[in-house]
């Protein structure tokens, strides 16, 4: 099972330890310039599989937290929705101007020496682009367009996953599932967004948007027939559900005692801007939240058809599966008395531990 231990050894191996990462792999080209890590945090359930970013990090240890971090929530995102992936993530340090065809291609051969243990897709500051050359010298790279033969834009697939999530969460807090009527709060009008408010509006909600653009947020106002409200009046609405569709860490000390809504469920990851207190304060406030990782995993659903040779219906097949997820995750979390978080990243770990025992025989 995969448990996490309290930081006691911040040496390199005893960050690695910490999470229990399988494997980290450190790359570095002096003649482009590339420096760059991956990190394979379980493959007991399949490949890792997860996005490379490119950020100017201030320091190494900054860029090897990111990625460890951003690996193990692969692991649990993917162990949730019931995919055979494992999770992994890769951070090229430096700034966008620094990216070249041969940086970009070195960064694929360290790709294609892991032999497809780790599987790699587009994430921030990395285009579409960026995804060909990088795929001129690996074949493990998933997520890519439509007309390269990929699957193409994930956020339709993720916005209906959050949909099916908020349905799920809904239904534990008003008895039913029907969002005809409801007042909802979407906050962040990008790709995402405004794919969750066509199947909002088409249910018949009463929508409040945000955005940090105000043009985003009026077009998306006039487009579905909402309320425009300022960034942080988004908190202060009396809602019924309060869907965070932008950042993290939107729940908080400051914004969860303003908050009006019985449910939140939203897209945006790591909405809890710390797990442990945030995740029982909504349950104590009688707030029913749907799991950010699971309910956002419609995108990574997407990027599995890919890899298994699926395609667009059979993902929103998957996807829709997130419905009775998150239903049984808040049924646990009642039972063990826990939060709707906790609860599901024990689910995903359980389902590491039971997938592993039957790998355990030839
Ligand atoms: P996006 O960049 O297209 O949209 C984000 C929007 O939020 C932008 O319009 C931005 O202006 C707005 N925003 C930023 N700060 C804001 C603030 N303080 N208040 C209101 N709006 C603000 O991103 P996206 O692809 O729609 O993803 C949204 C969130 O969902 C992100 O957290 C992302 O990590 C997560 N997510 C996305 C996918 C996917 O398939 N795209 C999958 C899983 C998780």
């Amino acid at each position: 099972m995969v448990e996490t231990q309290v930081v006691t050894d911040s040496s390199l191996f005893g960050q690695i330890a910490e999470h229990q990462h399988e494997q980290v792999v450190f790359c570095h080209d002096h003649e482009t310039g590339l420096r760059a890590i991956i990190g394979i945090h379980n493959t007991v359930l399949g490949p890792a599989l997860g996005g490379t970013r490119m950020w100017h990090y201030a320091s190494d240890a900054e860029a090897l937290n990111d990625v460890l971090r951003l690996s193990r929530g692969m692991t649990y995102k993917a162990a949730i929705s019931g995919l055979n992936l494992g999770g992994g993530k890769a951070v090229i340090i430096g700034d966008v101007g620094m990216k070249t065809e041969a940086l970009l291609r070195k960064f694929g051969r360290f790709v294609q020496n892991l032999n497809g243990k780790y599987i790699t897709a587009e994430d921030v500051n990395m285009t579409t682009r960026d995804m060909e050359f990088i795929r001129m010298e690996t074949k493990h790279v998933s997520g890519l367009p439509e007309s390269m033969g990929g699957s193409g834009d994930p956020s339709p697939v993720t916005a209906y996953g959050t949909y099916v999530g908020m349905k799920a969460a809904a239904k534990r807090a008003f008895g039913s599932d029907s969002l005809a009527g409801k007042r909802i709060a979407v906050q962040g009008m990008g790709h995402v967004g405004t794919y969750l408010l066509e199947y909002l509006q088409k249910e018949g909600a009463q929508l409040i948007v945000s955005d940090y653009y105000e043009d985003r947020a009026l077009d998306a106002a006039n487009r579905f027939g909402a309320q425009m409200v300022g960034l942080n009046e988004i908190y202060d609405q009396d809602v019924d559900i309060y869907s965070p569709c932008a950042l993290g860490a939107t729940l908080n000390d400051d914004t969860i005692p303003r908050l009006k809504c019985q449910v939140v469920a939203g897209c945006a990851n790591n909405q809890l801007a710390n797990e442990n207190i945030h995740g029982p304060e909504l349950v104590r406030r009688g707030i029913v939240y749907a799991p950010d990782f699971l309910i956002n995993a419609g995108g990574l659903i997407n990027v599995y058809s890919e890899v298994v040779g699926g395609n667009r219906e059979a993902a929103l097949i998957q996807t829709e599966k997130i419905y009775d997820i998150t239903t049984q995750v808040l049924n646990k979390a009642e039972q063990e008395g826990s939060h709707p978080q906790a609860a599901a990243t024990r689910q995903a770990e359980e389902r590491i531990a039971a997938i592993g025992k039957v790998k355990s025989t030839y």
